[in-house]
Order: C-alpha cells, then sequence, then structure tokens
C-alpha cells in the first residue's frame, strides 16, 4: 500500500440496477419517488407502455406513451431489455440507457413487475432486486380504493394479480414491507447505499 498522503482512494464503479416490484398498490411509487428526493444520483428508468397516461402523469416523465404498434417494431429490433404484457398493455425497459448507466457508472431504478424482474437478472446478474410488500392484503385492498385512480372491475384484477405476484418474492434480494412509509424508505436507503459499497462492484480493486 501507498504511504504517500496523496493517493486518492475514490474507485470508479459500474452503474448498478436496482429492480423495485410490488403487487399493485403497495406503494412502490411513492416509496420510488422518496428514494429520488433522499438520493439524488439516483434515476429512474422510464419504460415504455402502451396504456394511456394517468391524470397527472407526463410522457417522457413517467414513460413514453406509445401505440402498440411502435411497441411492438421496438421490441422486434430488441430495443428492449425485457418487455411484459401487464394489466392488458405491453410495457418494456429501453434497453440503451441501461446498459449506457451501467457504464458511465449511473445507478438506475426500475420500477418493473414480476415477469421483467426475471428476465433483467437473468441479463444483467449484477442487479439487485427489491419486493415490496404491503403490511396485509386488507390494506393494499384499502390502499388501492383510497388512491381513486381506478375503476371497480380494475382493482378487482389487481387484487387478484397482487396475490399471484407475491408468490415471486423469494426470488428477490430483499423484501420490504411497506407498512409505515418511513420505515420502508429507511431500509430500501440502508440497502442501497450498503450495495454501492460493495467491493466486488469497484473496476480496480488494489492500492498501489
Ligand atoms: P403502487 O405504485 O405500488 O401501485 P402507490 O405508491 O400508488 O402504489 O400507493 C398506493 C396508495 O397507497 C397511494 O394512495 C399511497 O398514498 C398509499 N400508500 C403508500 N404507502 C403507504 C403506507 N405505508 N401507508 C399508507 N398508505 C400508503
Ligand atoms: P402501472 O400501469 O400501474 O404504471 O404499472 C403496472 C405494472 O407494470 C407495475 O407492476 C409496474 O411495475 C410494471 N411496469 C412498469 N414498467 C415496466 C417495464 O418496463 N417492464 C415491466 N416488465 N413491467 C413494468
Amino acid at each position: 500500500m501507498s504511504d504517500d498522503p496523496d493517493t486518492d482512494f475514490t474507485f470508479a464503479r459500474q452503474g448498478i440496477l436496482f429492480i423495485i416490484s410490488a403487487p399493485s398498490g403497495a406503494g412502490k411509487t411513492t416509496l420510488a419517488s422518496r428514494l429520488f428526493q433522499a438520493i439524488p444520483d439516483l434515476r429512474p428508468s422510464i419504460s415504455y407502455t402502451t396504456r394511456a397516461p394517468r391524470v397527472g402523469e407526463v410522457d417522457g416523465r413517467d414513460y413514453h406513451f406509445v401505440s402498440e404498434d411502435h411497441f411492438v417494431r421496438m421490441r422486434d429490433a430488441e430495443a428492449f431489455a425485457e418487455w411484459a404484457y401487464v394489466h392488458d398493455f405491453y410495457y418494456g425497459t429501453p434497453r440503451a440507457p441501461v446498459d449506457e448507466a451501467i457504464a458511465e457508472g449511473r445507478d438506475l431504478l426500475l420500477d418493473i413487475d414480476v415477469q421483467g424482474a426475471k428476465q433483467l437478472k437473468g441479463i444483467y446478474p449484477e442487479a439487485v432486486s427489491l419486493f415490496v410488500l404491503p403490511p396485509s392484503w386488507q390494506a393494499l385492498e384499502q390502499r388501492l380504493r383510497g388512491r381513486g385512480t381506478d375503476s371497480e372491475a380494475v382493482i378487482t384484477r389487481r387484487l387478484h394479480r397482487a396475490r399471484e405476484e407475491a408468490h415471486a418474492f423469494p426470488m428477490y434480494d430483499y423484501w420490504i414491507v411497506n407498512d409505515d412509509i418511513d420505515r420502508a424508505v429507511s431500509l430500501l436507503h440502508a440497502i442501497l447505499i450498503a450495495e454501492r459499497a460493495r467491493v466486488a462492484r469497484l473496476r480496480t480493486r488494489s492500492i498501489a
């Protein structure tokens, strides 16, 4: 080890993909926006979707909202790192921004479903996957109704699917119960910061 007092111990590392999944209504969007405030250099991956924007959603910020034709053309050109058919619509993660972020050492948070998480972990094994659970099924139902964005039929379908999706949580690296928002955000924050400090992620591992 160098005894030069000017040795700089800041090392470059690859960007990390943080995948966050949850049954709809568990609070993933709420937790993600709190994480972006707490970790300013964490960025969202902006997915493509064929669903219509909800009130308040902005094209290019929340999603790239595209037609089914557009989506299928991108899919066939292999422009997606992963894609899935969720709740009657297509959703996909564009590949180029993900690969650029990894190469440039920037960390991304990807809010994607269980099918997408499985595909991404296959392609990017160093990705970190996080599964958010509601404290109970009853709480989940209350949150979906309380959010006021979905019709009764949509809520019923989402609740049904939530139970199916929750079975996937053992394949994730971390699980977070979103009972109290502050507690859940602190836990997520701690996981992200610790993952950034892993020696295995460094590009250079010797100190001359
Ligand atoms: P998701 O993105 O997982 O579908 P949202 O973030 O939209 O879920 O949250 C669903 C609803 O539950 C929202 O109205 C949100 O304000 C509320 N919510 C989120 N986390 C909590 C929590 N810990 N306690 C109570 N309500 C919550
Ligand atoms: P919403 O329509 O409520 O925004 O999202 C519905 C579901 O699609 C959520 O579970 C969300 O995580 C998932 N989703 C959003 N973007 C993507 C994506 O690019 N790929 C996959 N596989 N799922 C996504």
